[in-house]
C-alpha cells in the first residue's frame, strides 16, 4: 500500500532528529570480520617461513608465479588449474592496473600493435558495476560503453553487437555476485561471452571474480569455468582472471591472484618480472598456514556470513516494510558479495542520498555505478551493510527505506 507523503515525512524528520552518524559508502569488511584473521598475525616461528619446496621465504628466489602450494590452495578454491594462477601483492584492482597499462603499452598476444595505437579503444561496462573498474579505464583513455545486467549477466544481445567493433578492446565483468547486483552470470552467458565473435582479435574478458567464496547462504553458487570455455571456442586467450583474498582474510593485506591461458600467462610474467624481483612470500604462507586447505577457506568464509548475513537480512527486512507493493523501488537480494543493489524511481536517486546525508547517513554517491559517475536513469544506488555494527545497519536501513519513500513520494506528487 502506498504510504502517504505528509506520514513519510513527519517519519523522515523524527528519524533526522535522532543525530545518528552511519556510514554505508564502501563495502568494506567489518572490524569483526578482519579479527577473525587475527591469527594470521601471530609472528611465525623460524620454521614457519621455509616453503614446500624447503626455500626461505624471507629471501629473494623462487618461482616468479608464488609458491606452489599456495597456487595449489588458490586452484581448488577458485575453480582454477593451479598452472594458470600467478600470485601478486595484496591487491587484485593493481593487477587489473598493470594489465591495462602493459596492454596499452606493449599489446596482448593476438593483437597487431599496443592498445594506446589504436584510435579509439572502448571496454565493455555491464551496468550497474564497480566503479574502481569504469574509473581505471576512463583513465587511461577508454570509452566506456554500458550495458544492462538482466539478472542472468549482461544483456548478451547488446555485448555481442558492440564486440563486433573492433576498437572494442575489453570488458569488466564480475561474474559472481556481481557488484552490487549480487547476481551471478548464466552458464549461457557465460558460454557466449566465450565463444562471441570480437572485431578486436586481441580482445579480453577483464574477469573479476573478487566474490568467488562470498555466499550469503548455504549454497555455493557455481560458476561456468570461463578459460575452459574460451578454449573449447576456439578463444584460449580471451580471459584475463583476477581475484583476491581483501574481503577473505584482511582487506589491506590479502593475496590476490592473475589467472590466465598459457599465452597469457607467459606475457604477464615477461613484464611482471621487469616490475618485481617476487611477490610477498612470506604472506602466501602466513594465508596458507591459516586457511590450510580449500575447505579450510570455506570454514573461514562461512565464519564471515554468520558476522554478515544478518546485516542483509536488516536492510532486505526495512526495504520490505516500509517499500514492498509501493512500486517506489525495486532492490536485489543477494545470495553472495557484499552489496545490495537498490532501483528507486528514476530521476529521485540523487535525492535520496541529499535526505540520507541530511539525517547522518552517508550513501555511495547516485551515479558511482555507472561509467563516469553518471547514470542517465538517477535511479541506481548501492547500499554497502557490511562494515557497521549490525545496530546500525538496522538503524541505516530503516533511515534508507524512509528516505526512499519521501523522495518517490514527493516525485509523485510533483
Ligand atoms: N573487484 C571488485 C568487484 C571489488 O568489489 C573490489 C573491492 N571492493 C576489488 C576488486 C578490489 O580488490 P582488491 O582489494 O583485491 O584490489
Amino acid at each position: 500500500m502506498l504510504p502517504d507523503l505528509a506520514s513519510t515525512r513527519a517519519d523522515y524528520e523524527s528519524f533526522k532528529a535522532r543525530g545518528l552518524k552511519l556510514d554505508m559508502t564502501r563495502g568494506k569488511p567489518s572490524p569483526e570480520q578482519l579479527s577473525l584473521s587475527d591469527a594470521m598475525l601471530v609472528p611465525q616461528g623460524n620454521g614457519d617461513t621455509t616453503t614446500a619446496a624447503g626455500e626461505d621465504a624471507r629471501n629473494y628466489g623462487g618461482d616468479l608465479r608464488g609458491l606452489p602450494e599456495v597456487r595449489a590452495l588458490f586452484a581448488e578454491a577458485l575453480g582454477l588449474p593451479a598452472d594458470a594462477i600467478v600470485l601478486g601483492n595484496n591487491s587484485s584492482l593493481a593487477l587489473m592496473h598493470d594489465c591495462i597499462v602493459w596492454a596499452l603499452l606493449k599489446g596482448v598476444p593476438g593483437g597487431e600493435r599496443p592498445w594506446s595505437r589504436e584510435p579509439s579503444p572502448a571496454f565493455i561496462c555491464p551496468v550497474p558495476g564497480y566503479d574502481r573498474h569504469f574509473g581505471l579505464a576512463e583513465d587511461f583513455g577508454f570509452r566506456l560503453l554500458p550495458v544492462p545486467l538482466t539478472g542472468q549477466g549482461p544483456d548478451m544481445d547488446a555485448v555481442e553487437a558492440l564486440a563486433a567493433d573492433p576498437a572494442v578492446k575489453g570488458m569488466w565483468c564480475v561474474p559472481r555476485y556481481s557488484n552490487p547486483t549480487g547476481e551471478t552470470y548464466a552458464d549461457e552467458t557465460v558460454r557466449r561471452l566465450a565463444a562471441m565473435r570480437t572485431g578486436a582479435p586481441d580482445f579480453r574478458l577483464f574477469w573479476d571474480d573478487a566474490y568467488a567464496v562470498h555466499h550469503l547462504t548455504a549454497a555455493r553458487t557455481p560458476l561456468a569455468p570461463i578459460l575452459d570455455l574460451c578454449a573449447a571456442a576456439g578463444h584460449p586467450d580471451r580471459a584475463f582472471c583476477f581475484a583476491s583474498t581483501s574481503k577473505v582474510t584482511l582487506a589491506g593485506a590479502g593475496v590476490a591472484l592473475f589467472a590466465a591461458s598459457p599465452a597469457n600467462v607467459a606475457w604477464y610474467l615477461a613484464r611482471a618480472g621487469r616490475r618485481t624481483i617476487g611477490a610477498d612470500k612470506l604472506n602466501q604462507l602466513r594465508h596458507l598456514r591459516f586457511l590450510r586447505d580449500a575447505e579450510g577457506l570455506h570454514a573461514h568464509m562461512a565464519r564471515h556470513r554468520a558476522l554478515i548475513a544478518p546485516k542483509f537480512d536488516a536492510v532486505l527486512d526495512a526495504l520490505e516494510r516500509r517499500l514492498s507493493g509501493t512500486g517506489l523501488a525495486r532492490w536485489s537480494r543477494p545470495e553472495g558479495g557484499y552489496f545490495i543493489s537498490v532501483d528507486v524511481l528514476p530521476g529521485t536517486a540523487a535525492r535520496v542520498v541529499d535526505l540520507a546525508k541530511a539525517a547522518g547517513l552517508a550513501l555511495t554517491p547516485a551515479g558511482a555505478t555507472w561509467p563516469q559517475g553518471r547514470d542517465p536513469e538517477d535511479a541506481n544506488l548501492r547500499l554497502a551493510p557490511t562494515f557497521p555494527s549490525l545496530k546500525d545497519v538496522a538503524a541505516a536501513a530503516e533511515g534508507i527505506a524512509l528516505c526512499i519513500a519521501l523522495a518517490g513520494l514527493e516525485a509523485r506528487a510533483a
